[in-house]
């Protein structure tokens, strides 16, 4: 196929656009691959489909490859399956939902788990027709509260999605290996760089998880590596638990006078002046600071939750949106926030400063949620036995020696503080190393809960019915794309992959001579006729250092010129990648490109 740019629908724009925040999305943008229409939801043009089409291909050939079979759901879906699995509710603010004319409820999909269920329901009925996998290449729609960096997180996005059915958890397990080692492959094909880490299984339920992440900057995902192998999204650290002490020595708990100490950096200054210790000083790790925290439940309710932490840690509020749910007996997405001033007000018990799980349960305002009283969840180093400086409920003092377990208690324990460089990895695999991540595709074991709850079962080898289990894959097709430019660029432009590059060739035609021209064009034609893509700059009235930068920023790997050189019966051949090139003669060059590009 040859494209001409003297009649190609692109426009390459010499200045930054002001909207684009990171190098992927300026990159797209002004190469001419996309245009944005709203935020989080972009037009692809001409060059931006060719991309498309060869990232979906090489996704298509790997999923084909482990027996996998494509099917296609609509993305406008009514809502009745989505209350069967109470997602409706569930999603939150997170879907789009809409009405048709009669009234009746419907949603643009913002994943199809409900859809493949019920499919298989309807057409299968016995252990013999499994294993099975299904998958689509949509569009997905999720009203993302903070759509950015053009295509990484979109509001309107592609994402290949598959599931398994298998009759026993062996099953599952193989389907899972399956997709893994696929992914693995669609990843290692695209060049682009991942890493599997452990996950969590998030709104969707389920157990077993992984997450592959490509190591970026600007990736929103922290995750952790030790030299031993572990590795894991923050989200999904397990702390290592210190072990319980036995407290029965332990002196009774004290309140002090602690005047002016609302931060635990002046209640460590005045403790070490005032109630100094004789074995060491005290420190931030020697206090729990107690969070409070706004649970925002899926129903929208605003919920105040109290977590109590070492002293030295910040909390991590994703890490605690992850592992909240089950606490509050909310399944679904729970976001969780600082409590403002305005929320404190609402409980009098609350005294900003000094919160602290109090010395008797008359007045105690944290644990055991009720009308006064607020879930008090604690980090996993508060086992019981340690022993704590906190808050006592009062302004201007707090408590020392108290111990948990004995003076106070808990409702849960959740994972809550930031994971730090350093942190013991939860396997004894030694010491962790903090990276950021895009999440590039996610993978997981979701068990029954779907196929329970839209009662998808077959008869088994003994003729009883039995739910089937499933697994739940994905790939973000367009924020691959983006992912991709984010690392393959450099100051000039874009920076193909071979697999993944808009054409093969970028053929640039410079000077005046009609010769030029001419040689220019039987070259695209040659090539075309050797299978190629060439993109050829046949444009008669442009400079030559515009062609240069457009072919530059457009980021095809291979540049061709046919120009001065053809004079001497050559022709230029510009490797973008290593910044090179060389002269090929004329009349081999063909053959050469060819090589080149099997290679
Ligand atoms: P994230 O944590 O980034 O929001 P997710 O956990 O919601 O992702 P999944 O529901 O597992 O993602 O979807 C599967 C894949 O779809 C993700 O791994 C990601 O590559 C892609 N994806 C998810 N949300 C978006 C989005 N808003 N824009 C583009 N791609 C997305
Ligand atoms: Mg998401």
């Amino acid at each position: 196929m040859v494209l001409r740019l003297s009649t190609l629908f692109l426009r390459t724009l010499r200045e930054d656009p002001a909207e684009a925040e990171v190098a992927s999305h300026r990159l797209l943008l002004r190469a001419g691959y996309i245009r944005r229409a709203a935020p989080g939801i972009y037009s692809w043009l001409p060059l931006g489909l060719k991309v498309l089409a060869r990232v979906e291909a090489i996704i298509r050939e790997e999923m084909d490859a482990i027996g996998a079979q494509e099917v296609h759901f609509p993305a406008l879906l009514p809502k009745e399956p989505y209350e069967a699995t109470n997602r409706w509710t569930e999603y939150g603010e997170g879907i789009f939902r809409l009405k048709d004319r009669k009234e009746a409820d419907y949603l643009l999909a913002p994943t199809h788990e409900e859809m493949f269920t019920l499919l298989v329901k309807d057409l299968y009925n016995s252990y013999k027709d499994l294993p099975l996998s299904l998958y689509q290449i949509q569009t997905k729609y999720r009203d993302e509260a903070r759509p950015r960096a053009g295509l990484l997180r979109g509001r309107e996005f592609i994402m290949k999605d598959s599931y398994s059915f298998d009759i026993d958890d062996a099953g599952l397990e193989r389907s899972y290996e399956l997709h893994r080692e696929a992914y693995l492959r669609i990843f290692s094909r695209l060049g682009l760089e991942v890493i599997p880490v452990a996950a969590t299984a998030g709104a969707m339920g389920g157990s077993r998880s992984e997450e592959f992440l490509h190591p970026s900057e600007i990736g929103e995902d922290t995750f952790v590596v030790s030299d031993g192998g572990y590795a894991a999204n923050v989200e999904a650290v397990t702390t290592v638990v210190p072990p319980h002490m036995d407290y029965d020595d332990a002196p009774a708990a004290e309140v002090r006078d602690t005047p002016d100490t609302p931060t635990i950096e002046t209640l460590v200054d005045h403790a070490n002046v005032a109630v100094p210790r004789t074995d060491r000083a005290w420190t931030a790790a020697d206090t729990l600071k107690n969070v409070v925290l706004v649970a925002v439940l899926p129903t929208g309710e605003r919920e105040l939750v109290v977590v109590g932490v070492p002293g030295d840690r910040n909390v991590d509020l994703k890490r605690i949106e992850a592992n909240i749910g089950g606490h509050l007996s909310v399944s679904g997405e729970v976001s969780v926030e600082a409590a403002t001033d305005e929320d404190l007000k609402k409980h009098p018990g609350l005294v900003k400063g000094y919160i602290g799980p109090g010395l008797s349960a008359d007045t105690a305002v944290l644990g055991s949620r009720g009308s006064t009283r607020l879930t008090f969840l604690v980090d996993p180093r508060v086992v019981p036995g340690t022993t704590w400086v906190t808050g006592a409920n009062v302004r201007g003092k707090h408590v020392f020696g108290l111990v948990a377990g004995r003076d106070f208690t808990w409702d849960g324990v959740i994972e809550s503080v930031e994971v730090r460089a350093g942190d013991e990895a939860p396997d004894g695999s030694g010491p962790l190393r903090t990276r950021r991540g895009i999440e590039m595709g996610h993978i997981f074991q979701l068990g029954r809960k779907y196929a329970e709850a839209l009662h998808l079962k077959v008869l088994d080898q003994n003729g009883k019915l039995t739910t089937v289990t499933m697994g739940s894959y994905g790939v973000g097709v367009t924020r691959a794309v983006a992912a991709l430019v984010e690392s393959n660029r450099d100051d000039k432009g874009i920076l193909w992959p071979r697999n993944v590059a808009p054409a093969d060739i970028h053929l640039v035609a410079t000077g005046k001579g009609e010769e030029i021209f001419a040689a220019a064009e039987q070259l695209a034609g040659e090539l075309e006729g050797r299978g190629l893509t060439v993109l050829y700059d046949d444009r008669q009235k442009v400079s030559p250092g515009v062609k240069f930068g457009d072919a530059e920023l457009i980021g095809v790997p291979t540049i061709v010129v046919v120009g001065r050189g053809l004079a001497d019966g050559v022709v230029e051949v510009k490797d973008r990648l290593s910044g090179t090139s060389e002269n090929v003669p004329v009349d081999d060059v063909a053959g050469h490109l060819q090589a080149l590009v099997s290679a």
